[in-house]
Order: structure tokens, then C-alpha cells, then sequence
């Protein structure tokens, strides 16, 4: 059984009121504190990839920690946010603890190489599958179906209500993601302007320096859901971005596991808690309909 942060304050609560050991109360609590997802006892095909990551102890994830919601580094350093939950997740069924699980930021211009360095065993980053990524890496997923959308300062002082309107303003996106080359390709007469992540784009943004930001609407949620007097979505969505996990081309076997653990997950509701706890909990959006993976 799961132990999710809710059952068990209620489970702690429960043994408090019929008198039991506070004690095991406040071990229940803890125990909810440090587990999101029940590790797994399990066992692997000698020498296939699950069995390799096991066997090392470790598994190496490639995330985002500056998108609240979804990648969030904490005080004390730790990403948080629904793709740290869903690779959380993962590494339970591999039956690997949270503390078996090595999170190195990926920035969008590097989660290809990454992956192709062997630096990470797999992206879990809000990273849109798309063919031209195909050609470099594999895919499991989808988890989640974002759309891009545009930031502006709050009040829209620009009236900016679509992508045709950012024509002559300048708008700020992130190397290497999807947005941009969109915007790049399909709207050329707005300004461009990259960073290397959509943190320096709010910043920007806060500052003046620039007139909009444009990347994921959940991503842009997050910045918005932290500073409402500064920021307001657009929300007019002009793309579909199915997120998935990125794994080493060829790696047939960890995809395969991947899009398993996938499934069990939309069915056993751990899905939908990981996206309540995470970005659910920071723009009030309730879990959608999990997406079909696809398993090409
Ligand atoms: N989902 C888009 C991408 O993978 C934008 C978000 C990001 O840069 O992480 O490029």
C-alpha cells in the first residue's frame, strides 16, 4: 500500500486518539515525510538496463530546478515538483529509495547530450517528444500533454493576446527547447531572446528587460502561481507538448519498463497524487485525464 502524507497523519492521528505509543505515530509520520512511493521488491533479466541501474545502486536523473511545479530546487537543494515525483516514482519500481536517486539539473539544450554522454540514466525534465529528439534519444510516455503559451507583466500592458502579437516585441524563451525554434520558425518577427533557463526569462520579464516569455503553460503557471502582482498567462496555448521521459536510443528494455510503470501509475491514482502534491497544489488545477502512452 502507498503511504501517502495524508493517510498517514490520519493514521498517526488515529493511534493518538485509541491511546497507542505516540511514538509510532510520529514514526508513521515520518516514514510519510520520507516516502512518496512504496519501494518495490523486485528483480531483473540478468544484464538488461533495470537490472544495471540496480546493481549500481544509483539512479541518475536528468531534471529541471528552476520551474516551480515541476522542477524546483529547495532550501536545502533538493528538486521538488511533479517531475521529481513521477521519477520518484520510477525508481520505486526499480526498488531503489529516494536516496538512491541522483538528480542533476538538465537544462533544455542539455538533456540530448546527457543522455547521450551516459551522465544520466533519464530525463524526466518537462521535455516534449518530438521527432527530431527521436533521431538522438528514445522516449517513454507521454505523462502529461502541456501547450505553449506566452507570460506577460500583469495587466498585459503590451495587449499581447496571441503569438501573432509578439511581432517588433521582444520575447524571451530557453536554448534548445521547443518554443523557442517555434517561435524561431513560425513567428520570426518577434524579438528572441534565450537564456539557458526560463528563471532568467521571469527575471527578465520582472525587470522590463523584455516584453513576454513564452514556454509551457504549466511552466509558466508555476512562475505566475509565485509572483501574481508581477506576471499573468496569456493563456491562449498554440502547441501540444507531450512530456516524456527521455532514455538512451536503443534502450528498448527501460522504455518498455518505463511506459509500464507509466501505466500502473494512471491506474493506481499515484499518478494523479504526485500531480496534486506538485503543480496541482501550486496552481489549483486538478489532475486532467492522463494521457495514452505510446509506445512507438
Ligand atoms: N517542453 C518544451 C521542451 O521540451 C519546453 C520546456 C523546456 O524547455 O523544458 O523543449
Amino acid at each position: 500500500m502507498r503511504i501517502t502524507r495524508r493517510a498517514a497523519t490520519l493514521a498517526a492521528f488515529g493511534l493518538l486518539l485509541t491511546g497507542c505509543a505516540s511514538e509510532a505515530g510520529n514514526q508513521a509520520q515520518e516514514d510519510a515525510e520520507e516516502t512518496t512511493a512504496e519501494v518495490e521488491e523486485v528483480e531483473f533479466e540478468p544484464g538488461s538496463t533495470m537490472a544495471e541501474i540496480v546493481e549500481a545502486g544509483e539512479l541518475r536523473v536528468g531534471t529541471k530546478i528552476d520551474q516551480p511545479g515541476f522542477g524546483l530546487a529547495n532550501t536545502a537543494g533538493d528538486p521538488e515538483g511533479f517531475d521529481v515525483e513521477i521519477a520518484k516514482i520510477i525508481a520505486a519500481k526499480l526498488g531503489l529509495s529516494e536516496d538512491q536517486i541522483t538528480f542533476t539539473e538538465t537544462v533544455s539544450a542539455n538533456r540530448e547530450p546527457f543522455l547521450e554522454q551516459d551522465r544520466v540514466d533519464i530525463v524526466v525534465a518537462t521535455y516534449t517528444i518530438n521527432d527530431e529528439r527521436k533521431q538522438r534519444i528514445d522516449f517513454a510516455g507521454p505523462y502529461y500533454v502541456a501547450g505553449q503559451d506566452i507570460m506577460v507583466a500583469a495587466g498585459n500592458p503590451e495587449g499581447i493576446e496571441g503569438p501573432e502579437d509578439l511581432a517588433g516585441k521582444t520575447v524571451c524563451s530557453v536554448e534548445g527547447s521547443t518554443p523557442a525554434e517555434r517561435i524561431r520558425t513560425d513567428y520570426p518577427e518577434a524579438e528572441l531572446v534565450l537564456y539557458d533557463a526560463y528563471s532568467k526569462c521571469a527575471d527578465d520579464l520582472r525587470n522590463g528587460n523584455v516584453a513576454a516569455v513564452t514556454t509551457d503553460n504549466v511552466i509558466l503557471t508555476g512562475f505566475v502561481a509565485g509572483d501574481p502582482d508581477a506576471f499573468e498567462l496569456v493563456g491562449n496555448p498554440f502547441s501540444e507538448e507531450p512530456y516524456g521521459i527521455g532514455v538512451p536510443k536503443g534502450q528498448d528494455d527501460l522504455r518498455d519498463f518505463i511506459n509500464d510503470v507509466l501505466e500502473e501509475s494512471f491506474e493506481d491514482g499515484s499518478w494523479a497524487e504526485a500531480w496534486e502534491e506538485t503543480a496541482g497544489a501550486i496552481t489549483g488545477q486538478e489532475a486532467p485525464e492522463p494521457p495514452q502512452v505510446d509506445r512507438y
